[in-house]
């Protein structure tokens, strides 16, 4: 694996790569999940790209950006193990130099849920997203279902601003009791950790009342509301059912649906999301 920092030294080793491209922008401290996106990248391309850059742009002002976790080192070896062909690390410089002045604004999907807790959030990942597309030039571009909203908003940019690459959304990947695997599941405590495995019980109870026949939206959300609520040491942020395509609310699920729930343990924000889809009519 070629690592490499500047933007000179990413254009020159990117010439010698094969096509297609994949890649797959994270933000470092890797885990599983980000494995399984480079996985599949692999198994659809004949070369990947990888970039670690804790963006400050999307982050709020007393958000965790000083304490993001990072081990690069670490990084590394799990991205040389995974078959990775080049690994960028672009710097604060390079992405963000004195008088950057413009930025990217996806106005209706940033606007709800992440985008109203996390004022400017999708405004800085849209940015952040749009320049490591025209620094690595891929093919296609892997983000996980975990960020729904995110990835939703890239599938829109994408589109809206005619990036000429395949964006493909993979499934979150989950420790063994069911929480989705996040970098930020490291600040947790041990009861922290514990108290968050109520997220995936509060969407499995719901999960099991549609596939009961529920298809008001009302009783799912409030399923998971009231499950929250029993937790100590969890406060619910939101917990919404929304058509995937818009992210706004919807009061019956005809066709697919995706529910969405944030909470906070101590000062750790997590999310987590399952898709509801009704299965089509036999005959
Ligand atoms: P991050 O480093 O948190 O910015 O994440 C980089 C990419 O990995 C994003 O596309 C995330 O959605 C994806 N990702 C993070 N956690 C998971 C997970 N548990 N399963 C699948 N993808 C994930």
């Amino acid at each position: 694996m070629i690592t490499v920092s500047s933007l000179t030294d990413l254009r020159k080793a990117r010439k010698k790569l094969c096509e297609p491209v994949g890649f797959v922008p994270t933000m470092g401290y890797l885990h599983e999940g980000h494995i399984s996106l480079v996985r599949r990248a692999k198994s659809e391309c004949r070369s990947v790209v990888v970039s670690i850059y804790v963006n400050p742009s999307q982050f709020g002002p007393h958000e965790d950006f000083e304490k993001y976790p990072r081990n690069l080192e670490g990084d590394i070896a799990l991205l040389e193990k995974a078959g990775v062909d080049l690994l960028w690390t672009p710097t604060n410089a390079c992405m963000y130099p004195p008088g950057y002045q413009t930025w990217i604004d996806v106005e209706k999907l940033s606007q709800p849920l992440e985008g109203a807790l996390r004022p400017g959030h999708f405004r800085g990942v849209a940015t952040i997203v749009a320049k490591l597309f025209n620094c690595v030039q891929p093919q296609k571009a892997y983000f996980g279902q975990k960020d729904a909203q995110q990835a939703a908003i890239i599938c829109q940019m994408t589109e809206d601003l005619n990036f000429p690459i395949d964006i493909v959304v993979c499934p979150t990947v989950r420790e063994k009791d069911g929480l989705a695997m996040s970098s930020r599941n490291c600040y947790l405590t041990q009861e922290q950790r514990s108290a968050a495995k109520v997220m995936v019980q509060a969407l499995d109870l719901a999960r099991q009342l549609f596939e009961q026949g529920e298809r008001q939206t009302a009783p799912l959300v409030e399923i998971v509301q009231h499950t929250v609520e029993q937790q100590t040491g969890v406060i619910l942020q939101y917990a919404a059912c929304v058509d995937p395509k818009t992210f706004l609310p919807m009061d019956t699920i005809t066709d697919q649906a995706l529910l969405l729930i944030a909470i906070q343990t101590g000062d750790t924000r997590l999310i987590d999301n399952i898709e509801l889809t009704v299965a089509p009519v036999a005959g």
